[in-house]
């Protein structure tokens, strides 16, 4: 039984024939140039609807529930062969805007969500720092107040899309004695004086994807363009973060599948001891035991979904799948490495690329100790 409507069905394969036609040809070239052309393919993106499913048709989204969020998120993460390029993309829709979206002034949607759904401008958040990404409330960016602007000082790093992005959503502090409630999120326009990209990071893997550090030397932004209310940043951040992990647990459950499913075609062709590697036991139970695990992840997956559609709290759940998505990801490069042998070891397999990928996803958007720390303090097993 497939989990999507006929109608989800067939925006998916609009999806996979489009990453299959107009970006997989690419990605070998836009890998080795270590970034891919974001204004481009975001354009093409938001023509087919895809940076704004959930998105309220104000401003050029097409409203609809999140289970099309994750329609759309699966059918781009297995049809894919990378996965930078995914990540960059959920950046515009799920990391950066959804504070925006929830929260922003009429004035600011119409400025710079509008052109992010559209794909005509591409967007960042900005939330790590040198010294701080688990720990969030240990970010020294401040905004000061000053007249009608606020002027940001600080650095941000890791920051996803942000040599290329328009705009970068900030997380600074503008009230450092006032805890919690001390910080705000703000949208910084990059041609904004004093802005600067200070460093381009090469990485281990998601090389498609351009990676920066950003430097705020007195960077003067109204105060319109602070999202929402002062001093709710950290807040709209949190919850900014359980978009964040859930379409990272979405796509990398379909990554794994698709690579599974790439695994079990290169076995079965390829013979040792005279032959198919498939026949080997040790094989088949290794592969169907991923399987298993893989089948378990997308239904707590869809469990989420469900919630969320259904407008319930899925911080437990969510929090869940993202740590199982990390592990299970690392879990099945590496099986998957090991089947193709020296051949997997080499660059020009996909499964090398995977096996890079994929680890990111237990560090980024709340290691696999955050999300720990997140269910442990859910299920109350402090409180003593
Ligand atoms: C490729 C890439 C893209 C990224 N994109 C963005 C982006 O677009 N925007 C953005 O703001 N950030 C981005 N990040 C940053 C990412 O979110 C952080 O790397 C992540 O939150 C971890 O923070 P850190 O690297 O400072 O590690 P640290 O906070 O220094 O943690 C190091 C390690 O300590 C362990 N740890 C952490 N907390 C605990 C705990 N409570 N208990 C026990 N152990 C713990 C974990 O194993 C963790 O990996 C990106 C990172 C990478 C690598």
């Amino acid at each position: 039984m497939n989990h999507y409507t006929e109608e989800q069905q067939a925006f998916q394969q609009t999806i996979r024939d489009f990453f299959e036609r107009e970006i997989n040809p690419h990605i070998d070239e836009w890998e080795k140039a270590r970034i891919f052309p974001a204004h481009r393919v975001f354009k093409r993106c938001g023509e087919l609807g895809m940076l704004g499913v959930s998105y309220d048709e104000r401003y050029g989204g097409a409203g609809l529930d999140y289970s099309w969020t994750a329609a759309y998120v699966e059918a781009m993460s297995e049809s894919c062969l990378c996965n930078g390029i995914p990540m960059a993309i959920m950046v515009q829709t799920d990391m950066c805007t959804p504070a925006l979206h929830d929260f922003g002034s009429e004035e600011l949607k119409q400025r710079w969500l509008r052109p992010s759904i559209t794909g005509e401008a591409v967007g960042a958040i900005g939330v790590s720092e040198p010294a701080a990404g688990s720990d969030v409330f240990a970010i020294q960016t401040a905004a000061r107040r000053d007249g009608d602007f606020y002027v940001i000082n600080g650095r941000k790093i890791f920051i996803t899309n942000g040599t290329q992005a328009d705009y970068v959503t900030t997380l600074v502090k503008t009230a450092p004695d006032q805890g919690y409630h001390g910080f705000s999120l703000i949208v910084v326009p990059t041609d904004t004086p004093g802005f600067q990209v200070a460093n381009k990071l090469e990485k281990v893997g998601n090389h498609s994807s351009d990676t920066a550090e950003l430097v705020f030397e007195d960077v003067r932004v109204p105060v319109g363009n602070r999202i929402g209310e002062e001093g709710m940043g950290f807040i709209y951040q949190m919850q900014q973060f359980q978009k964040e992990r859930m379409v990272a647990s979405l796509g990398s459950t379909a990554a794994a599948q698709s690579m599974l499913r790439k695994t079990v075609q290169y076995v079965k062709e390829r013979k040792v001891f005279g032959k198919p590697l498939a026949l080997k036991q040790h094989v088949q139970f290794t592969l169907a035991e991923l399987q298993t695990e893989i089948e378990m992840l997308r239904q707590l997956n869809y469990h989420c979904v469900r919630k969320i559609v259904a407008g319930e709290d899925s911080t437990r759940e969510t929090s869940m799948s993202k740590l199982a998505a990390g592990r299970l990801a690392r879990k099945v490069a590496d099986w998957c490495m090991q089947f193709h042998g020296g051949y997997g070891y080499m660059d020009e397999y996909y499964v090398s690329r995977y096996w890079r990928d994929s680890r990111l996803l237990s560090i980024g958007g709340g290691a696999d100790e955050v999300m720990l720390q997140i269910i442990a303090k859910l299920e109350g097993y402090a409180d003593v």
